[in-house]
């Protein structure tokens, strides 16, 4: 069973296909028209949803009983990350595959993932334990940013996507922002304990791959850098890391494995580092699933993570050792999302998708879940589409994917894919140069001009609808 919806459970569904079993899908009412529900073997309805029925543990234990499941993949995002997800798995004797309750429950807390990395000698930034209540914590907070130095990092200690992430410059803004962060972080994580990090500057995102079988062989799949991001929310990733120093890389991989290691890791996990303008770097946090991004790194090993992850999950053994792992060429993932990036990336919900023709050929890779006719749920996240690219050289790779964007046609919602155009377009893309700051300090990305591509796309459909209305059953 997949307990989850959109693209993921498409990819997983794929997977447990491919191995010969039976899938079933689970979905709530706004996801009647969904795709992976038709192309799962079964498929349950949980509820009316929105979200609360993909989030009840209780609804999918009883669905996944009623048909006789014996293996569950959270995909990434719902409950995932939720250590008594596993633990209710277990009890009604279900294979939960991905890692144990325990180490889902202590790596999802940042500051206990910091204690375990800390005495297993992993490298990070200064931080604090969690912040203790009320003037207690200001007084600590007050004395950390006196000894490192503004701006520093208040951070949600149960936080995730991005959020409960936020940048303090200075005392004032410390003392404002930190009973407000707590009561965020309360609301959205139903954990108020918050934390401080010192602020890398500038710095880029590199995080590894890692794949653990109950044998104790632990294996990297190699790096990827999600460093272009929105709001500390990756938007595009790519594999390997640009970083040319290979013995800088191959460092960052042994110590994702130590990092492993020491948390008892089991199935697939990616370990997040920070790299600053020294080609220092920082272990950030482990993220316990499979993540968006994984794609890429399938793209340069030839491994099929999914297929991986349900097979370790069944009790086997890796079958590559880490010398078998090559990486090859390189690969862009860019998340095409229903969001118009002109007006701040609102979200396109509601919206029918008119016209959809994707692009193909060579190195292309889309795992979307939207077709012509398809009306975009409002209630859930606006990822329609991810396209990821291969190429031999990172200039092929840049290229193709240009292409593909061009050739993208989704008509109805407005997507990211203009914004993503000027991104390809952009020389410090171009030159794989890029950190963390990158989308503020490229501000024109956001600007477009009046591109005759766009006129001339717009002319084709015209003619299209003219023609259709002549030959209604051409496709
Ligand atoms: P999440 O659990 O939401 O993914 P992370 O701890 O992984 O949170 O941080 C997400 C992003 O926030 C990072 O990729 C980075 O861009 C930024 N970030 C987090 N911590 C720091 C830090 N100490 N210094 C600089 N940037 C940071
Ligand atoms: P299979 O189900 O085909 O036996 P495995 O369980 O052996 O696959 O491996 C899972 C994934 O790892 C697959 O994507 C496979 O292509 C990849 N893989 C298996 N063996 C090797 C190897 N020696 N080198 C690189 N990749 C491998
Ligand atoms: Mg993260």
């Amino acid at each position: 069973m997949v307990a989850n919806r959109g693209e993921i459970a498409l990819r997983i569904i794929r997977a447990i296909q491919e191995l010969g079993h039976t899938s079933v899908a689970i979905y709530e009412t706004p996801d009647s028209a969904a795709l992976h529900i038709r192309v799962a073997d079964e498929a349950v309805w949980i509820g009316n949803g929105p979200r609360k029925d993909y989030l009840s543990i209780e609804t999918i234990i009883k669905a996944a009983k009623s048909h006789g499941v014996d293996a569950i993949h959270p995909g990434y995002g719902f409950l995932a990350e939720n250590p008594d997800f596993p633990k209710a798995c277990e009890e009604a004797g279900i294979i939960f595959i991905g890692p144990p309750y325990e180490v889902i429950r202590d790596l999802g807390d940042k500051v206990m993932a910091r204690k375990i990395m800390a005495d297993a000698g992993i490298p990070m930034v200064p931080g604090t334990d969690n912040l203790p209540v009320g003037e207690e914590g200001v007084k600590v907070a007050l004395e950390f940013s006196a000894k490192y130095k503004y701006p520093i990092m208040l951070k949600a200690t149960a936080g995730g996507g991005g959020r409960g992430i936020r940048l303090i410059e200075n005392d004032g803004q410390l003392r404002e922002q930190l009973p407000l962060a707590r009561s965020e972080a309360k609301a959205a994580f139903n954990n108020d304990n918050v934390y401080i990090e010192k602020v890398v500057i500038k710095p880029k995102h590199v995080e590894v791959q890692i794949m653990a079988d109950k044998f104790g062989t632990t294996v990297h799949l190699g790096t990827r850098d999600c460093s272009i991001q929105r709001r500390n929310q990756k938007l595009v990733e790519i594999a390997p890391s640009m970083i040319e120093d290979t013995d800088l890389l191959d460092r960052i991989c042994e110590t994702a494995v130590q990092a492993a290691k020491a948390a008892n890791y089991f199935n697939a996990g990616t370990v997040e580092f920070l790299v600053d303008r020294d080609y220092n770097f920082y272990f950030m946090e482990i993220n316990t699933r499979i993540q968006v991004e994984h794609t890429v790194t399938e793209m340069i090993t030839g491994i099929d993570l999914v297929r991986t992850q349900i097979k370790l999950a069944l009790g086997m053994k890796l079958s590559f050792t880490q010398d078998d792992v090559k990486l090859r060429g390189h690969a862009i993932e860019m998340r095409i999302n229903a969001e118009d990036p002109q007006n701040n990336f609102m979200p396109e919900g509601g919206k029918t998708v008119s016209v959809y023709r994707s692009p193909g050929g060579y190195g292309v890779r889309l795992d979307g879940f939207v077709y012509q006719g398809f009306t975009i749920p409002e209630v859930y996240d606006s990822l329609l589409v991810k396209l990821t690219v291969f190429g031999f050289s990172w200039n092929e790779t840049v290229d193709r994917l240009r292409r593909c964007l061009r050739n993208y046609n989704i008509t109805g919602p407005k997507t990211t894919i203009p914004f993503y155009l000027n991104i390809v377009d952009d020389p410090d893309f171009q030159k794989g140069d890029f950190d963390t700051s990158y989308l503020d300090t490229h501000p024109h990305l956001f600007e477009y001009k009046v591109d005759s591509s766009e006129v001339s796309k717009l002319a084709k459909l015209i003619a299209e609808i003219h023609y259709k209305k002549e030959n209604p059953y051409a496709i």
